[in-house]
């Protein structure tokens, strides 16, 4: 994790020709875009008035801002952002697979689309989004035949492009694999596998700075509600942002800037230890292979990298500060079911491992996406419950269209909306890895 987290390591601050403030990672802070706008050395009103505020600058907030700009809107945008390096954000540390095999037609709607955006990413950007479609393979003991059989019928209905297969086929097709236990398994033909999600962020927060958009270093303590409406938004140094809406884009902190609002928003950071290894005699061209213990492998730069996906009896809601790896975890779970079910990862020797923390929606582990259904100028891209990376295309358009539309254009998704937690009614994915 050392060299993953170099490169997200932030530093000094500069000033620009322009002669704002800017961090070494394109930040301003607020007041330093407040002496711009007033000149040098005069002193800074606290406040500043913008068209739409976004909570959160990685990869929801910065795919939210790159639409609103596509979908026309030229109003003034501000992107907030306190942790300018991204060191903890999730999209930085990231698994960033790919997948069609949910369990939802919204979920594979929203990672398909996503998928041609990333296919299309260098076209658009110059830069490639690093895209390895090497597949998924998920595993099904006997007791989760029926469920694997019912999630795969749901995917060959939505079109993709991923075969179900008993044990004999699946050793032929994987022969590093071992079968025991297991009834069946998905193997992703196309359209599914793992890219490079801090290479997309980069080149999103590139295309937005050349579009208007204002990032702003600092952190949102407070947001103020008047008449219905949020009207702004308090940041840690005081100054105070106005805005005409508000998109919390906040990853695992996004509970608590909704809370600030007097909104119950159950999106709660849940740790998730990854760990990397290398092997003497790897195996080759491996999918993203989830076994039915929920451990997940997959390859990764000269070896490997996995983690599990605990049951929910065994999970909670993390301490936001606590990124200290579960070693543990690796020893007692993880390396004795990935050797039982790759006999070659017996030999395997640990290389590195980091923490990040799932936007865990825990009412029903799916994605929150669009207005709330009261205050109507408070906007959600949030709750993705480990598949953020992969749909923040798709879903960034998808809130920029309600943003700037006041419907959903490209994807139906009203069903990701806050009105059903309001209701009480969960559109529930089951395939949460
Ligand atoms: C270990 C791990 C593996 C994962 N694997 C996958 C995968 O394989 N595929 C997949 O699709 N997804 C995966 N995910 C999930 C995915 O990374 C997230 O869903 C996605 O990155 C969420 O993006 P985000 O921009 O909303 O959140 P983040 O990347 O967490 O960004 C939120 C930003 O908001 C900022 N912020 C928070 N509060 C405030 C505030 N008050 N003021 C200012 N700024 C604030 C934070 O500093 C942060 O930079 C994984 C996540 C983890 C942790």
């Amino acid at each position: 994790m050392v060299d993953v987290l170099a490169r997200f390591a932030g530093g000094a601050q500069g000033v620009l020709a322009s002669g704002l403030k800017e961090d070494s990672v394109g930040f301003m802070t607020a007041h330093s875009t407040q002496e711009a706008a007033q000149g040098a050395g005069r002193q800074a009103p606290r406040s500043r008035r913008f068209g739409v505020v976004i909570v959160g600058g990685a990869i929801m907030g910065a795919a939210a801002a790159y639409f609103l700009r596509e979908e026309g809107y030229e109003g003034s945008i501000a992107v907030v952002e306190r942790d300018t390096g991204f060191a903890h954000a999730a999209t930085a540390l990231s698994a960033a697979g790919i997948r069609q095999q949910f369990s939802l037609a919204e979920n594979i709607r929203l990672s398909k689309a996503s998928l041609e955006f990333y296919r299309g990413f260098e076209a658009r950007f110059g830069v490639s989004a690093g895209l390895h479609e090497q597949g998924y393979l998920l595993l099904a003991p006997p007791s989760g035949l029926a469920v694997l059989q019912a999630n795969h019928a749901i995917q060959r209905a939505e079109g993709c492009d991923i075969v179900l297969e008993g044990p004999g086929a699946l050793t032929a097709r994987h022969p590093w694999l071992s079968a025991d236990g297991i009834a069946a398994g998905a193997t992703g033909l196309s359209g599914e596998g793992w890219f490079d999600p801090w290479s997309v962020l980069g080149a999103l927060r590139g295309a937005n700075r050349t579009r208007n958009v204002t990032e702003i270093s600092g952190e949102v303590v407070a947001v103020s509600v008047l008449h219905n409406r949020i009207d702004a938004v308090t940041l840690a140094d005081g100054a105070i942002l106005s805005c005409e809406s508000l998109l919390i884009a906040a990853g695992p902190n996004s509970g608590r800037v909704a809370a600030m609002a007097g909104v119950d928003l159950p999106v709660e950071p849940r740790k998730r230890s990854v760990f990397r290894f290398r092997c003497p005699e790897p195996p080759q061209a491996v999918p993203l292979t989830v076994d039915i213990t929920g451990v997940w492998v997959r390859p990764e730069g000269d070896g490997f990298i996995c983690g599990w996906s605990p049951p929910s009896t065994q999970d909670g809601p993390a301490d936001p500060g606590d990124f200290e790896p579960d070693h543990a975890l690796f020893e007692e779970v993880i390396w004795p079911a990935l050797a039982e079910r790759v006999p070659a990862f017996e030999r395997l020797r640990l290389a590195g491992m980091w923490v990040g923390h799932y936007d865990y929606n825990a009412f029903d582990q799916n994605a929150v996406i669009g207005p709330h259904p009261a205050l109507d100028n408070l906007h959600f891209l949030t709750g993705f419950s480990g598949h953020g990376v992969q749909q923040a295309p798709a879903a960034g358009r998808a809130a920029a269209e309600h943003i700037v539309h006041g419907r959903f254009r490209t994807l139906d998704c009203a069903p990701f909306g806050f009105a059903r937690l309001a209701r009480g009614e969960p559109f529930a994915e089951r395939n949460v890895i």
